[in-house]
């Protein structure tokens, strides 16, 4: 019985990948030590593998930035605009690829870059390929040949890791009418075939292709599409072992279509979906292999082996050894990468701890999980087993989890307290007449620049090289710094700057009970942004009010609105790692009612608008269309929740960004917050149309520019957008904003934006008066 990956995080134990890029775009690194870096890590990553023991070890997993836009790269799939920069002096191959995943400014060349968008239902975010009618193929970079050589060289045989054609086409966008992506199949054979014979002659023994599509819904021609694909590449390559994979969720309509397909081994997500495991082995032809995906990729939870073992010895009692492997559920590019780089915290305690299981301990639980189903006995073995039954049992019953008072005011929650008083119209008089702002009012999401400053005092008081009075100070001043340059740069609703949050969830996990925080659990969220997701481990409770202070002080700087800030409870939820022994829904209202106090709170102080980020709401939702209701259902409830609890008079702000959000139009009315920011520039507004049609009630702020590139947009950009927002949504009813939180600009790009963004607001207003004087 074998034990495979299939795929390590690569952003390096400690983060070298992000920093290296970082310094590199900033001019401080050679291309070189990108290089380098990347071959580090990558060794890295294949050494601890095989010295965890794993059998079959991937490649072509680790990325620069992301490794759908690798596969972009690979196939030439490369938009026109960015060839002038391979033709710019001194740039080499990775500019033209960073340029793709992050604009280009220089020399005179001033070129977007390609749209990003959340990886299935995972805070990962990606490259979305680009498409066009009877668009070609051709290997362009041979990034996963060079992988493969270089893992070779060094001893391994790996399996590389291509997404699988179907699935890659499904991830892209047509950037043309009347055309149909999958028409592209056959093109795109071409450069599968190629790359493989390519593999071949380098030794390749087993190829390994990641169709996640298939644990999603399909249409009868995708399904047919998926059988064509299968048939050709097996067409084409009698010999070839190919290793299927699937995840996210499980195979349900699409099983008999999976088991089908002419591969050598088929890959399940057992964490998502154990139940699956008796149908997907009755539907599976003889000789075929199948992995269990038995190790959660997706959390931090030490494996359950006496569960895991249970459906081990199922799947081989039918199946035999020799056709049954095991894995992880997924890649474990969602997992943060090492346990035994935590050290011991006043909240991450031992006996936290013992609970958790990282990348690298994940290996070795498959492993273990390996030897224990193969009979293999040892006393290592058993004491291991015993203490991962140990563990299970502590957890269970640990005091640190339950909070009685939280499960009774959650089980009281009414339907009025998930309402607000008056409809959205009433609201509206009464806010416009207590607020008294313009049409298209302007304002910012939330978070100012984040300079290495601003980070260095945070490090320090953590360090306790400066005290709290210290370090309150000095946010204080910036904060003040950034509340007068709002004022005298014109904006309408001042924002406070978030400059005393290191990150919107891990702040609010921090003054809140039933979190536990790591101290290098870093996950890849794009490129080189990493994130820390907080741990939820028991019942979560607040003790004490979290924002108000600072919303306050703000506030009494100035005689603009000032507007609170707060992560919504979808959002704290979806960003943290969640605990696995109660429903998703229990925790979210847990935490719904902790935000609900903290909103009350803030109004009590005199906050007048308030904003509840929910960017994480779509990702949320399942990736089958029948688990969206219950979804939907008891998220949106999460927030209304959390917003209700204050008057007519206070105005109330959501933020969403980075997803498609047009499928999910009628839940975010809904949430029926007063108004809504919205990421819509990198898609030049598509989105408004959604909005559009479905007579959105509420405010909308759609962002005018696309903070995650240090690109400058122009004022005549930003009109363009506007007017073009105005064609489709009544103008009464638009704010003017950028996509997103500043937080990861410079100061200069920002002012200059921000400069532009409200000369931009007060154009549109003048041409929309001089219009209605005509
Ligand atoms: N208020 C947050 C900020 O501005 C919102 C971030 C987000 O949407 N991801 O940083
Ligand atoms: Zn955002």
């Amino acid at each position: 019985m074998l034990t495979l990956n299939l795929g390590y995080p690569r952003i390096g134990s400690h983060r070298e990948l992000k920093k290296v890029c970082e310094n590199y775009w900033a001019g401080r690194a050679s291309l070189n030590d990108v290089v380098t870096a990347g071959k580090n890590i990558r060794k890295e990553n294949w050494l601890l593998q095989k010295d965890a023991g794993i059998d079959m070890i991937p490649s072509n997993d680790f990325s620069f930035y992301d490794h759908v836009l690798d596969h972009s790269f690979m196939f030439g799939a490369i938009p026109a605009r960015y060839h002038e920069v391979i033709q710019q002096k001194g740039n080499e191959e990775l500019d033209l690829y960073f340029a793709m995943a992050r604009g280009y400014q220089k020399d005179g060349l001033d070129v977007t870059a390609m749209e990003m968008t959340k990886w299935f239902d995972t805070n990962y975010h990606y490259i979305v390929p680009e498409f066009y009618p009877n668009q070609q193929f051709k290997l362009f970079s041979t990034k996963a040949i060079n992988e493969f050589y270089e893992a070779k060289q060094q001893g391994i045989i790996t399996r590389p890791v291509l997404i699988g054609p179907v699935s890659y086409l499904l991830l892209g966008k047509e950037k043309e009418q009347g055309f149909n992506k999958l028409s592209l199949i056959r093109n795109l054979l071409t450069v599968y075939a190629d790359l493989i014979r390519k593999l071949q002659d380098l030794g390749m023994d087993w190829l390994q292709l990641d169709e996640p599509f298939l644990a999603t819904d399909l249409s009868p021609q995708t399904r047919q599409v998926y059988i064509e694909t299968y048939k050709q590449i097996r067409k084409e390559f009698p010999f070839l072992k190919i290793f299927l994979t699937t995840y996210f969720e499980g195979l349900r309509d699409n099983a008999p279509l999976a088991a089908a397909l002419p591969v050598n081994a088929l890959h399940i997500d057992l964490v998502r979906d154990p139940g699956q495991i008796s149908r997907v082995i009755s539907l599976l032809p003889p000789d075929k292999i199948l992995s269990l995906g038995l190790v959660d990729g997706r959390n931090v939870w030490k494996n359950d082996f006496r569960h895991s073992l249970e459906l081990i010895s199922y799947a081989q009692e039918k199946l035999g050894r020799a056709r049954v492997w095991i894995s992880p559920s997924c890649s474990l590019l969602h997992s943060p990468c090492d346990l035994d780089n935590e050290p011991e915290t006043e909240v991450l305690t031992a006996e936290i701890k013992q609970w958790l299981a990282f990348a690298r301990q994940k290996l070795s639980e498959v492993v273990s999980l390996g030897k224990l189903a193969s009979g293999e006995r040892s006393a290592a073995l058993e004491g291991e087993l015993k203490h991962n039954q140990q563990c299970q049992e502590n957890r269970r019953h640990s005091p640190l989890i339950h909070n009685v008072d939280v499960r009774e005011r959650v089980k009281a929650i009414s339907p009025a307290d998930a309402r607000r008083n008056s409809t959205f119209s009433q609201r509206k008089e009464i806010q416009q007449q207590k607020l008294g702002l313009p049409l298209f009012p302007t304002t910012t999401i939330g978070s100012f620049p984040q300079t290495s400053e601003v980070r260095s005092w945070r490090a320090r008081f953590k360090k306790l090289e400066i005290n709290e009075q210290e370090y309150v100070q000095l946010l204080e001043k910036e904060t003040a710094k950034v509340v007068k340059w709002q004022e005298a740069a014109g904006l309408d609703v001042l924002v406070h700057g978030e400059f005393e949050r290191n990150d919107m969830v891990e702040y609010f996990g921090e003054q809140l009970r039933g979190f536990t925080f790591t101290t290098n659990g870093w996950v890849q969220s794009y490129g080189s942004r990493c994130v820390k997701p907080p741990v939820i481990f028991g019942d979560v409770w607040r003790p004490a009010p979290m924002t108000v202070r600072w919303s306050a002080f703000a506030q009494s700087l100035t005689s603009k609105w000032m507007k609170g800030m707060l992560t919504g409870p979808v959002t704290i939820l979806q960003w943290s790692f969640v605990r696995n022994d109660q429903p998703r829904a229990e925790t979210c209202a847990q935490i719904a009612l902790a935000i609900r106090d903290e909103v009350c709170d803030l109004e009590k102080a005199g906050i007048q608008i308030i904003q509840i980020d929910e960017p994480a709401i779509r990702e949320g939702l399942p990736l089958r269309q029948e688990d969206r209701a219950t979804y939907l259902d008891w998220a949106i409830r999460a927030f209304r929740i959390a917003a209700s609890g204050v008057a007519d008079s206070t105005q109330i702000h959501t933020h969403m960004c980075y997803s498609e959000f047009n499928d999910i139009i009628g839940n975010i009315a809904e949430m029926d917050a007063d108004v809504i920011t919205i990421e819509t520039s990198r898609s030049q507004m598509e989105l408004l149309d959604a909005f559009a049609d479905f007579r959105y009630p509420n405010d909308i702020g759609p962002g005018v520019y696309d903070i995650h590139s240090p690109r400058v947009p122009s004022r005549e950009e930003m009109v363009a957008l506007l007017k073009k927002a105005t064609e489709v949504i009544p103008h009464q009813q638009l704010w003017v904003n950028p996509d997103c939180g500043l937080k990861t600009r410079g100061w200069n790009e920002t002012m200059k934006a921000l400069t532009e963004m409200v000369a931009a607001a007060h154009e549109v207003r003048q041409t929309l008066t001089e219009e209605a004087e005509l």
